[in-house]
């Protein structure tokens, strides 16, 4: 289990560029995010395999958080890929939450009633090794204009929809002139009242959350949700409790959601860390995953019975409000089934 918590506050990251140069800049090769990360060579056959299967990409600005040398790094175990990834298992699948069966247009993935989930972008700035997409047809998902007229179409025509939830891939990953537009015309959609994003690129790179993104984001009727994905409170240095600030300002919610991973999180003294990190940010714990079982993933796996101990015991670190709800998500289901 990880204990090693170092809250990483160096100040803003002395990231130069533009995010989009961050993003263009990332290490995508193993062999250098071995180099760069102070890792024996033998790390380096097992990144190369799990590469093979999703590729690494990992920017600069994550990569500062991560201490060289110590494998045990909660942030490394989240970019670094393994042998173990080329297992498999049973119960691990390629689309462990059937979301192939809830898409009535390109790039719209509707399951729950009131929302629907829009693919605005298929790219992210960070590849996570847990990551239930990982196996995604997101070429399948890269909806032109005119193919957004179709999902806009959808959401014109059912006047239960309420909330549209901006997701990917990562959906900051898009430029702010698509965003711009995208949510220009959602926000003409009269029963359409909430605008989620789902995003990691806040965290990964805090440098996206630029003037042109506040622009779009401040000027929408739609009332805004940012759903931020961090695991571990290494992750939420000085630049990311920034950008926090600026998206707070712009008007927006910020809540969190994690997963419980196993060595990144898997302890109460990380989670309540997690906890207390997120709020002094200004965002609060929303909802704590256990694992989506996608294969090349298992290695990460906590049982729900170790999951459900832990919470319990999160329950004596933590006020009420800063506990996340420990949720599955289960296909089929009319939301997140609590565990
Ligand atoms: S940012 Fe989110 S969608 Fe992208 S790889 Fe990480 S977990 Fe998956």
């Amino acid at each position: 289990m990880q204990e090693n918590i170092i809250i990483a506050d160096k100040g803003p990251t002395s990231q130069t560029g533009s995010w989009q140069q961050q993003l263009s800049q990332a290490v995508r090769d193993p062999a250098v995010l071995c180099q760069r990360l102070g890792l024996s060579d033998k790390w380096l056959p097992g990144a190369r395999t799990g590469h093979q299967l999703f590729e690494v990409c990992v920017p600069d600005a994550y990569l500062s958080r991560i201490a060289p040398g110590d494998t045990g790094d909660p942030l490394l175990s989240q970019v670094l890929p393994l042998d173990d990834e080329a297992l498999i298992l049973p119960g691990y699948v390629a689309d462990p939450l059937e979301e192939a069966d809830h898409q009535p247009a390109s790039g719209l993935i509707h399951k729950y009633a009131g929302r629907v989930l829009l693919i605005a972008s298929p790219n992210c700035a960070i590849n996570c090794r847990y990551c239930f997409r990982r196996h995604f047809p997101y070429s399948d998902n890269s909806p032109s204009r005119a193919q957004w007229q179709q999902a806009l179409d959808y959401l014109r025509a059912d006047t239960t929809i309420q909330e549209a939830i901006l997701s990917g891939g990562d959906p900051l990953a898009a430029n702010d002139r698509q965003l711009a537009w995208l949510v220009g015309e959602l926000e003409q959609i009269p029963h359409l009242k909430r605008l989620r994003i789902h995003t990691r690129l806040p965290v990964v790179i805090p440098d996206r959350v630029d003037t042109l993104l506040l622009d779009w984001l401040k000027s929408t009727r739609l009332q805004k949700v940012v759903v931020l994905h961090i695991n571990h409170a290494n992750e939420i240095d000085q630049a990311v409790v920034d950008a926090c600030t600026r998206l707070t300002q712009a008007g927006a919610t910020l809540l969190n959601q994690s997963v419980l991973l196993r060595d990144v999180n898997d302890s109460v003294t990380t989670l309540a860390a997690l906890s207390e990190r997120l709020f002094e940010a200004g965002v609060l714990p929303y909802y704590l995953h256990v694992l989506d079982p996608v294969q090349g993933a298992a290695h990460f796996d906590v049982p729900d019975s170790e999951a459900r101990e832990l919470v319990a015991e999160l329950r004596n670190h933590l006020p009420g409000f800063l506990m996340p709800r420990l949720v599955r998500e289960i296909p089929g289901e009319g939301s997140k089934t609590p565990i």
